[in-house]
């Protein structure tokens, strides 16, 4: 029989009523034919709530732990959605991470898929078991220990299971009915997608639209998978929601396709590092080292054979580049006279492929932020897209007038 992947994330899931109504949108798929494998998040908040505790227990924790903590929110999800598929007489099971298994890398927190056999779950198909409800955002490590996948990373779960499974398609159910030009929760103007191609969506999702989880857009672009963003929260047609596809699917081409933003960014300058080469690399190879994902850097320009270094990074690893460091000052591997800490910016960019082929796009957004008032304090770009770090306070601004002077709001 065919097989689908339905994901349904964390607002849909985040009750029994919630996870009753999930239950019925999946025995509608099994009453065409198809086999299932459903994917659930955590309910809703159950995973910042996990996260905190451990915070709270061991602030540089143990990311082995860290992820033995974090993984319990599906655990549970997983198997209410398999009682409630059973008191609808729809015969189904749940699967842990590690019974599938969903083999991973030991990268703790941010583990990668490296491969699901399907033996197990096939086996149960071909005995008569109509959805395997997978408990999303877990695996297992080479060493045997549970690992996660990332913030999101249940999505993440579904295309690879998508891919593994050949499933005809893989719907990811969401609390809002499709990928928008920005998100619809900061712009009331924000205008819903039918398709959005995967190069933009993977520069979307790892600029901070945090509908899909980057990663899964890469795996559905790598494998072709056919992968779809639709409300869990409305009758859905096979039509709704938003398509990720290929470029050459979509008529429609704005220069732009959206607006993306992220909030939880910290700036963080060396002041005074020695201007000679092989500083950046010390810098940044022990920042590797500690596990710091370095976003943005610009390096200023230099006075006497020194100069500034500022780079970006998550606000949640702030500790850890602090403390990295202080160490590397305190070993004589780098002399700096201060680490400064800005923990209030935000990263606001704007995508779309049509940048390729269009100038103008840059010079048009930093009028828009200098009308505002708005103060660029970072810049970066690529071949499709322009991001800009600023004052956290102005972040819905930013994204408003931008997806206003880009005219997001009509389809071209
Ligand atoms: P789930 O728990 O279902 O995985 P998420 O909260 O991870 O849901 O992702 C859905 C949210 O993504 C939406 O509620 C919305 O606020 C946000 N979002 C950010 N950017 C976009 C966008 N461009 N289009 C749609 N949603 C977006
Ligand atoms: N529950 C996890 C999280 O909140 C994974 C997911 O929902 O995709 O990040
Ligand atoms: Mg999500």
């Amino acid at each position: 029989m065919p097989v689908l992947v339905m994901k349904f994330g964390g607002t849909s899931v985040a009750n029994p009523d919630r996870i009753k109504r999930a239950a019925k949108r999946i025995g509608v798929e099994v009453a065409k034919g198809y086999d299932v494998i459903v994917i659930v998040s955590a309910m809703s908040g159950k995973t910042n709530e996990l996260v905190g505790w451990v915070n709270e227990t061991s602030p540089l924790f143990d990311a082995r732990e860290y992820d033995a903590v974090v993984s319990s929110g599906e655990n549970v999800t997983a198997g209410l959605m398999a009682l409630t598929l059973q008191e609808m007489d729809v015969p189904a099971r749940s699967w842990q991470g590690w019974q599938v298994p969903v083999l991973t890398t030991s990268a703790h927190s941010a583990a990668r898929i490296e491969d699901i056999p399907t033996d197990n779950i096939t086996a149960k198909f071909n005995e008569g078991m109509r959805v395997a409800v997978v408990a999303g955002f877990q695996g297992l490590s080479p060493e045997g220990r549970i690992t996660t996948l990332g913030r999101g990373g249940s999505d993440t779960t579904a295309v690879a299971f998508a891919a593994a499974f050949g499933a005809e398609r893989c719907d990811i159910y969401t609390d809002v009915d499709g990928v928008y030009t920005t998100d619809p929760r900061v712009s009331p103007k924000a205008r819903k997608l039918d398709k959005i191609a995967f190069e933009e969506m993977l520069e979307l999702a790892s600029l901070g639209a945090k509908v899909l989880q980057t990663r899964s857009v890469e795996l559905a672009m790598r494998y072709k998978v056919k992968l779809r963003v639709l409300s869990s929260f409305e009758e859905q047609s096979d039509e709704a929601g938003t398509l990720v596809c290929d470029e050459e699917e979509i008529m429609e081409s704005n220069v732009v396709a959206g607006v993306a933003h992220s909030r939880d960014e910290a700036k963080m300058t060396l002041i005074s590092v020695a201007d000679r080469p092989g500083i950046a690399s010390i810098i940044f190879g022990c920042l590797s080292d500690a596990g710091v994902n370095v976003d943005m850097i610009v390096q200023n320009i230099s006075e006497e054979g020194r100069t500034d270094m500022t780079f970006s990074l998550p606000t949640d690893q702030v500790s850890r580049a602090d403390k990295a460091m202080a160490e590397l000052k305190a070993s004589g591997g780098l002399n700096f006279t201060e680490l400064d800490v800005d923990l209030d910016v935000a990263k606001v960019s704007v995508v779309g492929i049509g940048m390729r082929s269009q100038s103008g796009v840059a010079a048009k957004m930093f009028k828009v932020l200098s009308d505002e008032g708005v103060n660029i304090k970072v810049i970066t770009t690529s071949e499709i897209k322009i991001s800009v770090l600023i004052d956290r306070k102005y972040m819905e601004l930013a994204v408003q007038s931008l997806h206003d002077a880009f005219e997001l709001e009509k389809a071209s």
